[in-house]
C-alpha cells in the first residue's frame, strides 16, 4: 500500500551527539551520544529522496549538526544541487560573537535557499534569548541568510518580547514541550497531569498522511522519533517509503485508531492513572514494548539507553 505520496520533507538527524544535554530533548542529544552520518550515506538518502518525486525540502538537525561542520556544509550543498529547499537547526554554541559567527555562516550563505533555524529558549540558556542565538541572528542578517527561531514554551514563564537583535525574525516554531525522550524522565515530576484515558489521539503526527520522516545515522527511518518504519542501510530509502503501510504496523495501527490509550489497551500494558500529555503515555508504553518490537522501537539512542 503506498500512502506516503504526501512525503514532503526528509530530516537528517546528522548526529545524536550534542554539546548540550537539555532536559526537554526528545532525541536524548548529549556529548555522550554516538552516531554520525558519512557523506556516502547522506548522498544515498538524498538521491533516494529525489527518486520519490514528492520531497521538496531537507532539514539538517541533530543532536547539534555544527559539531560535524564540513559534513553539514557538504550535505547542504549537495541537497541544494538536487533542488531541495533546506533548513538547518542549531543551538548556535559556535556563535561566540557576531563577527566570528559570520565566518561560520559564510559557506551556508553561498548555498541557495537555506534557512538557519536557531533554537533559543529557557532550556538552552538562562535567558529566553541566548547570547549565542543573538550573535548568530545578527550574523545571518548581515549575510542575508534566511533565519528563524525555534523555541519551546516554558511552563512557568510567559514569552518575553524579543530583544533588539531578534526583532523582525520569524518564530518558526513555538512548541509546547513534548514529554517524550529525556523530557519524559526529567520534566514530568512537576508538570500537571491528566487521566491516562484522555490521550486518545496522537497530537502531532498523521501517520496516514505522513508529511516528513527523520533518518538517523544508523539508517533508521522514523515517523515519530523512536518509531522506525525500516532501515535505509538494509533496504533502499525509496522502497521503505513506497511500501509504508501504517495499518500493517503493530505500533502505528493502534496509535491511528485511538492514540496512546489504544496502544496501552492493545498490549494490556501496566500504566499509571495520570500522565502529562499524549507523548508521555506513548513514550512510556513504547519503552515497555521495546523488547517485543526491537526492529521498530529503535535505536537505543532514542530511548536514552546510552546513559
Ligand atoms: S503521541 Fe506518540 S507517536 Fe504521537 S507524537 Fe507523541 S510520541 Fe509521537
Amino acid at each position: 500500500m503506498v500512502l506516503l505520496l504526501s512525503l514532503k520533507g526528509v530530516h537528517f538527524l546528522l548526529t545524536y551527539r550534542c554539546d548540550l544535554e537539555c532536559d526537554h530533548c526528545f532525541v536524548w542529544g548529549s556529548p555522550k551520544a554516538e552516531g554520525v552520518f558519512t557523506l556516502k550515506q547522506i548522498r544515498n538518502i538524498l538521491v533516494e529522496a529525489k527518486k520519490l518525486g514528492t520531497v521538496d525540502y531537507v532539514a539538517i538537525e541533530g543532536g547539534e549538526p555544527f559539531l560535524y561542520y564540513p559534513i553539514m556544509v557538504k550535505t547542504a550543498e549537495e541537497a541544494a544541487k538536487l533542488g531541495f529547499r533546506l533548513e538547518i537547526l542549531s543551538n548556535c554554541y559556535w556563535a561566540t560573537n557576531p563577527e566570528d559567527a559570520i565566518e561560520w555562516l559564510k559557506p551556508l550563505a553561498r548555498v541557495e535557499d537555506v534557512q538557519l533555524s536557531v533554537s533559543s529558549d529557557f532550556y538552552h540558556g538562562d535567558e529566553w534569548a541566548t547570547n549565542e542565538a543573538k550573535n548568530a541572528i545578527k550574523a545571518a542578517k548581515e549575510l542575508n541568510l534566511k533565519v528563524g527561531i525555534n523555541t519551546v514554551k516554558y511552563p512557568t514563564t510567559d514569552m518575553p518580547s524579543p530583544p533588539e537583535e531578534m526583532e523582525g525574525v520569524k518564530i518558526g516554531a513555538l512548541w509546547e514541550i513534548m514529554y517524550r525522550g529525556r523530557a519524559a524522565t526529567k520534566l514530568v515530576e512537576k508538570a500537571n497531569k491528566k487521566l491516562w484515558r484522555e490521550f486518545t489521539k496522537c497530537p502531532y503526527e498523521n501517520f496516514e498522511k505522513q508529511g516528513r520522516v527523520h533518518v538517523d545515522p544508523l539508517g533508521y527511518v522514523h515517523v515519530c522519533q523512536g518509531i522506525s518504519i525500516g532501515n535505509a542501510w538494509q533496504k533502499p530509502f525509496s522502497e521503505i517509503i513506497e511500501e509504508y503501510n501504517p495499518h500493517g504496523n503493530p505500533i502505528l495501527e493502534p496509535l491511528i485508531l485511538g492514540g496512546p490509550v489504544a496502544l496501552v489497551e492493545k498490549f494490556n500494558l501496566p500504566h499509571d492513572e495520570v500522565y502529562v500529555d499524549a507523548c508521555h503515555l506513548c513514550y512510556v508504553a513504547r519503552v515497555i514494548l521495546r523488547n517485543k518490537y526491537p526492529d521498530i522501537l529503535v535505536p537505543d539512542q532514542m530511548y536514552g539507553e546510552f546513559e
